[in-house]
């Protein structure tokens, strides 16, 4: 996937932040402030106008990620544009990235986000979609799949993560302040983090 591929994600992404963004804010009104969807949407929208023409993979994630944590308010903008930086940082200035370059890429948004946030699994965040999505596509790197492939079993496992946050009990964020009316609920976040990975298996795939 080169820096154009890279960017469409990017795109994609939010556009289905954009669509979904009523829906990721009632999630957030359930267990937080309410504000997750417009949030995000915000922030993708900075980050696609902010995308440099014909750059390399690793320099449009930075510059996507730059701009969503200048522009998007709460927890999830320092977290999704230290999630994006950090693998474009891992992606250097190659041209093309393979399947083993954007699993690696994939890892270090994975360690930004837990760096900064001190998520574990089962804390019911983004960690519980992004992390999983991590394991399936190393998974399915071993087993000899191509980048698209490893995409899809990434995008699956992170839906699957954030179905999984709605018995949680939060332990991190605003909604561990519920404390257990915390359960019952989809995490946001998670929610949203599927989305966008959802929207690279598309743009993998394509
Ligand atoms: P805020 O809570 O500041 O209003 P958002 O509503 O945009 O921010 O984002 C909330 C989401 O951020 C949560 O659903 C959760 O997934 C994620 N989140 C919050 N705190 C953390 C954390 N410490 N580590 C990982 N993710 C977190
Ligand atoms: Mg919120
Ligand atoms: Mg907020």
């Amino acid at each position: 996937m080169n820096g154009e591929g890279l960017a469409s994600w990017i795109r994609h992404a939010a556009d289905l932040v954009s669509a979904d963004a009523e829906r990721l804010t009632r999630l957030d009104a359930a267990i937080g402030d309410g504000d997750h969807g417009h949030n995000l949407d915000r922030g993708f929208r900075a980050a696609v106008g902010a995308l440099p023409g014909d750059a390399p993979p690793g320099k449009v994630l930075i510059a996507a990620g730059r701009a969503i944590v200048s522009k998007t308010g709460g927890a999830s903008g320092p977290l999704y544009g230290t999630a994006l930086r950090r693998a474009g940082k891992a992606l250097g200035d190659a041209r093309d990235v393979d399947a083993a370059g954007l699993g690696t890429a994939l890892k270090a948004a994975l360690d930004g986000v837990q760096d900064l946030g001190k998520a574990v699994e089962g804390d019911k965040t983004m960690v519980d979609a992004l992390a999983p999505a991590v394991a399936a596509y190393e998974a399915a790197l071993a087993d000899g799949s191509g980048l698209a492939g490893c995409v899809r079993a990434a995008a699956d496992a992170a839906a699957k993560g954030a179905d999984d946050t709605v018995p949680m009990q939060a332990r991190k964020g605003r909604a561990s302040y519920l404390g257990p009316r915390s359960v019952g609920h989809m995490d946001p976040g998670a929610s949203s983090t599927a989305l966008v990975l959802r929207a690279l298996a598309d743009v993998a795939g394509e």
